[in-house]
């Protein structure tokens, strides 16, 4: 197989059916052996008729499952590079903002020159300002965060190269940041192509004011997570042991000026109340180290989905 097509869907039932002639007018005209993974999440409307549907007409080429709830476009990802199988894996979006066309030079850039993710950039971008300045601060802020250069990490439509996408694991609204994702996975080789961005014709936009507290958060640990990687520890924990040392200190010192030097009324001076806040810091700190040093430990790969459909998947609740 050579290209597993991700698409995640959430209410696009208009959409559907432009986009898979479209996508299978450039597929044959390249003779690429492929599959489109839809994964409904959640859908309200008809997506999931529709994709039933088409999958009767386009026999052997679709794949399909449907999520109890909406989990979100993460979690869609997530399952649909679980179930992919072509030697590279693409992501579009299903509301035909992303062309098509741009799959071959894609797929090249993934086989021929060996990038581990090529990622789309929407140079000219057809949505409203309060979208497009948003994402130039974030996009410049996530270049320093994580050394990767890019013009715009959060393009729907990227390929992958198959191992790239078996090993990222996106969770949360993490896929913003699919590209930092892969470069924690040792997946560094990043490239970059200019695509055509087009206006949503059918349907509304499912992300609102909400994804720039989220996305700024996510970012925010990201860097701490890059930072830190796996040991919490090591910035809790320096943290605590500063607190917890200055907090020692004070107290010590009034003490000792107490019982050597007979100072009188230490529980009206501002060190004392300095010292003990400084403690109860300090300890918490260290206690948060704990914890998140539990926490990674204990949670292995759990995420599970409800799936209430599938296509063509012999195991839907494999669970990855
Ligand atoms: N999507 C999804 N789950 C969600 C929200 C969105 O699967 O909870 C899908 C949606 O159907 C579309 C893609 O993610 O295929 C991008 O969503 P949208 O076009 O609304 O985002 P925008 O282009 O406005 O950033
Ligand atoms: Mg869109």
């Amino acid at each position: 197989m050579d290209i597993s097509l991700v698409i995640p869907v959430f209410n696009e039932e208009e959409s559907l059916p432009p986009l898979i002639e479209w996508i299978e007018r450039v597929m044959t005209k390249n003779a690429y052996d492929y599959e489109v993974i839809f994964v409904d999440d959640g859908s309200s409307d008809n997506s999931w008729m529709v994709i039933q549907d088409l999958s009767i007409q386009k026999t052997n080429r679709i794949r399909a499952l449907r999520f109890r709830r909406n989990y979100g476009k993460s979690a869609a990802l997530n399952k649909g590079f679980e179930i992919a199988t072509g030697d590279v894996i693409i992501t579009m979006d299903a509301d035909l903002q992303d062309s098509p066309d741009e799959i071959p030079a894609m797929y090249d850039l993934i086989v021929k020159d060996g990038y581990d993710l090529v990622s789309g950039w929407k140079k000219e971008r057809h949505d409203p300002l309060s979208k497009t300045i948003p994402s130039k601060l974030f996009n410049y802020v996530a270049r320093k965060v994580s050394g990767i250069q890019l013009h715009d990490f959060n393009c729907g439509l990227k390929a992958y190269a198959y191992d790239t996408a078996k090993d990222i694991d996106v969770y949360g609204d993490m896929h913003r940041w699919m590209p930092v994702l892969a470069k924690w996975q040792g997946y560094t080789k990043i490239a970059e192509k200019v695509v055509v961005h087009r206006p949503r014709e059918y349907g509304v936009s499912k992300f609102g004011p909400k994804r720039l507290i989220s996305g700024f958060l996510d970012l925010l640990s990201l860097y701490f997570v890059g930072k830190f990687h796996k040991q919490p520890m090591h910035f809790f924990g320096t943290w605590g042991l500063i607190f917890l040392g200055i907090g020692a200190l004070s107290l010590l010192y009034l003490t000792i000026s107490k019982m050597i030097y007979k100072v009188g009324g230490i529980q009206d001076r501002p060190l004392f109340f300095f010292g003990i806040l400084s403690t109860i810091v300090g300890m918490q700190l260290f206690l948060t180290g704990f914890l998140a040093e539990l926490v990674i430990e204990g949670r292995g790969k759990n995420y599970t989905y409800n799936i209430a459909d599938s296509i063509g998947i012999a195991d839907p609740t494999l669970s990855g």
